[in-house]
């Protein structure tokens, strides 16, 4: 029974590209990657949130530490100016009272600052402990995809390898029964037969009624059946 033979070779050819094509479809690697970006998402989320708080907070301690700065320096040069002046009483008076107010003013201004830095912080080191924690995963990231990549291109070159040889077993097939295979195998895309498994077929896990089975026994004879529920052949 040449037909049943070169079926039987067929079949397992195509159990075998079924296997590296689930293989290459379910790499545990293409798993992790996808927890790996789920928690990165996360994090950028977390990280949005911390940079709006941080960033304005940047902003402001950024122009109260000016305000401050310059406060100071214009309080310095009025000292300078009181120390060195040999003007009158009156303008040393006017000098004085300019230079409580800049002291007073500086003061404020210090303290705004120094209240706007205690809560930077925090904020800052808030966005450094989100970006420390992405940091491992970002390179994790890249790791798997790279490894994932060179996976998915050594399964497809063994695939193309096998459809090779799948081809040649589909050709030794023949007629009809050939292109009922193939028929079967476009409209389950993977093989176009199955063997009986416990009184079910194997393809689509469906089992056969009582009569199937006894026709199905019958098939050893090489007059073979297709499973009424998939359409694969039926191989004794
Ligand atoms: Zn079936």
């Amino acid at each position: 029974m040449e037909h049943l033979d070169a079926l039987h070779s067929l079949l397992e050819a195509d159990r075998w590209c079924e296997r590296v094509r689930a293989q290459r479809d379910h790499l545990p690697e293409q798993t992790e990657l996808a927890e790996v970006e789920a928690q990165l998402r996360t994090l950028l989320a977390a990280l949005k949130q911390a940079q709006a708080v941080h960033d304005p907070l940047a902003s402001a301690y950024q122009a109260a530490h000016q305000s401050a700065a310059s406060l100071v320096e214009r309080r310095d040069r009025l000292r300078k100016t009181l120390d060195t002046s040999t003007g009158g009483a009156r303008e040393l008076e006017s000098i004085t009272h300019e230079l409580d107010s800049v002291t007073n003013a500086a003061a404020e201004a210090e303290d705004v600052e120094l209240s706007l830095l205690l809560e930077l912080e925090p904020a800052a080191q808030q966005v450094d402990v989100i970006k420390g924690q992405a940091q491992p995963l970002v390179a994790r990231r890249a790791d798997l995809q790279a490894t994932i990549a060179g996976l998915v291109e050594t399964l497809n070159e063994e695939l193309a390898s096998l459809l090779v040889d799948r081809d040649t077993r589909s050709r030794a097939v023949p007629e009809p029964w050939r292109a009922r295979y193939e028929g079967a195998a476009k409209r389950v895309s993977g093989a176009g037969a199955a063997l009986v498994d416990a009184g079910r077929c194997d393809g689509c896990r469906i089992a056969l009624s009582p009569l199937d089975l006894d026709r199905f026994k019958a098939t050893v004879s090489g007059e073979l059946m297709e499973c009424p529920s998939c359409g694969r052949w039926l191989l004794p």
